[in-house]
């Protein structure tokens, strides 16, 4: 019998967190211990997943996490800078001028087609008549994200530039905001037509879902005129490029050791007799050659031997793996202290930019149709160093929650095939990708006409390639997270990165971090982890970074995190605001109460 693998650090879960653990140890202790990833699937990057269709190799479908915020993602921003991986805009609107010379049209003139009324992202403050709403009177002359604002000015002033210990103390109507779920808080002081308004026109239903208030009130970052970059080769080179450079760093365990593909992490033992402290068990997966991932029959599971282990991964995940580690009273408690979201993408690729003659060039569509957000993603003759033929694509849909289930349910039937455009030579049978979720005929036709309705078409020509992605299935149980109403998830966080004291055992990623929903979340948790317990430096490419210097002057214990680690117990004689300089938090409320005044006035 084969003796099993002895590791130091066992690192399970290919996604950017436990790729960005591995890369990190490995140049800090490498040379004296051995580290190993391990992962589920074929395929590195997880929820980071690039795809590029025919005919469109310079335009890449992000099937998981598509782009960035450089102002806001600090992590991210100085890894890409660092790793030199090349970047490109992720405009929200046209780039083009509206005039000769003139500004950038910008996404002032993004499309919304809600309740069978066609208008334009300007239309919100230009035009509120035309927002088919029946807002009450004070709610009109905002757009959703700005009518967030409003209620977030009407519930407490100056919410968003509290820290998150201040706005744990925030009560409201008789309780911290903390206890409240979104929907419940915005019911208390919204119409319905303004929740229904919110939610159909920002986009995505998981912005006002019935996530923790705390942390949704604040967060209008997917707004129209956010500032975005993106990966030049796809997100996904970020979590490839870090298990590259872990496996080809120098160190003492031999590199072809230190990455196991399709291994799926079953059972953590406790052993108490040796100085590895645990047992992995794995069982084999393989993967078909349409990307499906399943257990290998007639497959012996293998041990691994570890004294500490980092779990890169969602909640899900954790949740499938059996260990005495999960009977600890506080981690089974608080495992399930954030929602799973389902999320959904569809890509349809067509031979020419149709949307070009109606002035939209980047930036989204917005639409209460199952499709609910269309975004234009780009034509390859116009990518840097992209051939020179029209093909376009399209994120025909980009839904989550309520109207993933829509999709599903024409997922059963005859396959799409596609066709090969003249401008295209690939065999007819390549023309749609091979991939884990093989896409039908009445998906590519339901969407595609649901694309001609939003873009108020009679007829389009039709996509000649397709591909789609749903999140839910195993290992992880939908696309992203959101905390819960009534978990503490400034202690739940910090906790949850090393969650039963005597054991060394370390939960990262994006599940149970501050910034759901993003890559910045997920290293967040990981470098957090790293630093506190495993002693590493602050790294010197995110020291350079004149932003995150300022953040270390005014907080030297700065540890990626929004709290003081314990984060204290909240005190019964909360505050109902906590504000800085109250007359200029109350002059700005008001003054944004002025423009939507002036909007509906003018
Ligand atoms: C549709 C969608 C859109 C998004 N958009 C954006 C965006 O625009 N910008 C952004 O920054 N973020 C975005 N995100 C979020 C981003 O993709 C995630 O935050 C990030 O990729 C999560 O990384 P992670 O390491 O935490 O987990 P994951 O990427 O989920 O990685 C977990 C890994 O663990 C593996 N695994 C699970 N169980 C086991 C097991 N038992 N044994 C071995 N391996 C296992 C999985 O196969 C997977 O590779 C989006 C996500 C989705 C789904």
């Amino acid at each position: 019998m084969t003796q099993p693998i002895q590791l130091d650090i066992a690192i399970v879960g290919g996604g950017v967190s436990g790729c960005y653990s591995a890369w990190r140890l490995q140049q800090d202790r490498g040379h004296n211990s051995n580290i190993a990833l391990f992962e589920y699937s074929n395929r590195i990057g997880g929820r980071l997943y690039s795809r590029k269709l025919p005919g469109l190799p310079n335009v890449v479908a992000e099937l998981g996490g598509m782009r960035y915020i450089p102002g806001s993602h600090l992590m991210v921003k100085n890894l890409v800078e660092a790793l030199k991986l090349p970047t490109k805009e992720f405009p929200m609107g046209s780039l083009l001028p509206i005039e000769p010379g003139g500004k950038a049209a910008g996404a002032d003139n993004n499309l919304f087609y809600l309740r069978g009324q066609y208008f334009r992202y300007r239309d919100f403050a230009e035009h509120p008549d035309r927002i088919p709403y029946n807002l009450n009177w004070s709610e009109r002359g905002y757009g959703p994200e700005n009518m967030q604002v409003k209620v977030m000015n009407l519930i407490c002033p100056g919410f968003a530039d509290m820290s998150l210990q201040q706005q744990m103390q925030v009560k409201v109507f008789g309780k911290e905001i903390w206890r409240y779920g979104f929907w419940d808080l915005l019911y208390k002081v919204l119409s319905n037509e303004g929740y229904q308004f919110m939610k159909d026109a920002g986009g995505y239903e998981a912005n006002v879902a019935n996530a923790n208030a705390v942390t949704q009130l604040p967060a209008t970052e997917y707004k129209d005129d956010t500032v975005f970059l993106t990966l030049k080769d796809g997100f996904q080179s970020l979590p490839l490029t870090l298990a590259q450079q872990f496996a080809d760093m120098p160190g003492q365990l031999a590199p072809s050791e230190r990455i196991g593909m399709n291994q799926r992490l079953t059972e953590i033992r406790y052993n108490t007799d040796s100085d590895y402290r645990y047992s992995l068990i794995f069982q084999a997966t393989e993967t078909n050659s349409a990307g499906k991932t399943t257990d290998k029959v007639d497959c012996e599971p293998v041990e691994v031997l570890a004294k500490q282990i980092i779990l890169g991964m969602p909640r899900r995940a954790l949740e499938l793996i059996a260990s005495p580690f999960f009977d600890d009273p506080w981690l089974k408690q608080n495992l399930k202290s954030v929602l799973i979201q389902s999320a959904f993408k569809m890509f349809l690729a067509y031979e020419k930019p149709w949307w070009r003659s109606l002035g939209l060039v980047a930036g989204r569509s917005v639409t209460d149709l199952p499709i609910r957000q269309t975004y234009y993603m780009g034509t390859e003759c116009e990518q840097p160093g992209g051939e020179s033929t029209l093909h376009s694509l399209l994120m025909a849909s980009y839904n989550d929650i309520g109207t993933v289930p829509f999709w599903k349910g024409l997922e059963a039937g005859k396959a799409f095939t596609g066709y090969v455009p003249q401008s295209l030579s690939c065999a007819p049978e390549q023309v749609v990708l091979k991939h884990e979720f093989q896409i039908t005929e009445d998906m590519v036709a339901t969407a595609h006409q649901q694309v001609t309705t939003l873009h108020n078409q009679q007829q389009l020509p039709p996509p000649y390639s397709a591909v789609y992605q749903e999140w839910g299935d195993d290992p992880y149980g939908g696309g992203w997270h959101e905390w819960k109403a009534n978990y503490r998830l400034d202690q739940i966080m910090y906790r949850m990165r090393h969650p039963v004291a005597d054991q060394e055992i370390y939960i990262v990623g994006e599940a149970y971090s501050y910034e759901q929903g993003w890559v910045e979340g997920a290293l967040n948790t990981a470098e957090s982890m790293l630093e506190q317990f495993f002693g590493l430096c602050k790294p010197a490419w995110l020291l350079q970074d004149p932003v995150f210097a300022k953040i270390l002057q005014d907080n030297p214990d700065y540890n990626f995190l929004p709290t003081a680690c314990p984060a204290p117990d909240l005190h019964s004689s909360s505050n109902s605001c906590v504000c800085g300089d109250c007359s200029e938090v109350l002059n700005e409320v008001t003054e944004f109460a002025y423009e939507g005044i002036n909007n509906v006035e003018r």
